[in-house]
């Protein structure tokens, strides 16, 4: 048995796929990732294949999703589900969702002007702070934005790859997945969910209990670079996906691998 053999076939798929970490490699700052054409190729085929039921669900900004990818995949959900785009070109949903207070923001630019290295990026409702530069300033980070968020139910700290995450609830990769089966063309399919991070966990959690998978690169794949061959060989296969390459025996199934 291999991986392949417990997930659904090409025309019986919804495929969803997670950004960073997952399709493209981690780069030291979220502006300098490198977007191979062959992933680009790759995406275009399988959007036909999958008779449109591809997306991409991140933590950016759908409009960057959009952008970076050529605006191929059928339908993008950003900000971990917060706002989607469900076709090509189609204006995009917001779910309603509380922002961040002005004072947050004051303190992280703070924090960021004290500790050289720490980079801010402000998101429409939240903001992360990317300590990939200075990585062992991560828990003191954490200590200081916990207590700025202080006893806040409606917002979460999340940890993404080296990077501290303020993000309103309501919405994740979860409700993102669930969202987007629930509609043409994905809904009637099987989602194959891969991502690499603890925010995608939600996204496959919700995919598994569909009837679908979740995948983790880290263990399904070993990196991004396997992810992308596997999805430019799924091309040239009849209806089956590919055989994976991956670690060993926490490859197969769906459960989830080790971060
Ligand atoms: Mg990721």
């Amino acid at each position: 048995m291999s991986l392949a053999d417990f997930l659904p076939p090409l025309s019986r798929t919804a495929l969803l796929l997670d950004l960073d970490g997952t399709l493209l490699d981690i780069a030291p700052t979220p502006d300098s990732v490198i977007v191979p054409p062959s992933l680009l190729d790759a995406l275009r085929g399988l959007v036909v294949r999958l008779d449109g039921a591809l997306a991409v669900i991140s933590g950016r900004p759908v409009a960057q999703v959009d952008a970076l990818l050529h605006a191929i995949p059928t339908a993008v959900a950003g900000e971990h589900g917060g706002a989607t785009r469900f076709a090509p070109g189609a204006e995009l949903e917001r779910v309603p969702l509380p922002s961040a207070p002005a004072a947050w923001l004051v303190a992280a630019e703070r924090l960021t002007a004290a500790h050289p290295g720490v980079l801010l990026e402000r998101k429409e409702r939240g903001f992360v702070l990317h300590y990939r530069a200075v990585p062992d300033l991560g828990p003191a980070l954490r200590v200081a934005l916990e207590g700025i968020i202080g006893s806040s139910d409606s917002f979460a700290l999340m940890q993404a790859r080296k990077a501290w995450e303020i993000k309103p609830r309501g919405a994740d990769k979860g409700t993102a997945v669930a969202a987007l089966m629930a509609r043409a063309p994905f809904a009637g399919r099987l989602p194959i969910f891969i991502g690499d991070d603890v925010t995608d966990e939600d996204g496959m959690e919700v995919a598994r209990a569909m009837g679908g998978a979740g995948l983790k690169v880290g263990a399904a794949f070993k990196d991004p670079a396997a992810v992308r061959t596997w999805l430019a060989a799924a091309l040239r296969s009849n209806d089956g996906w590919p055989g994976v390459v991956g670690l060993g025996k926490k490859a197969r199934g769906s459960a989830p691998g080790p971060r």
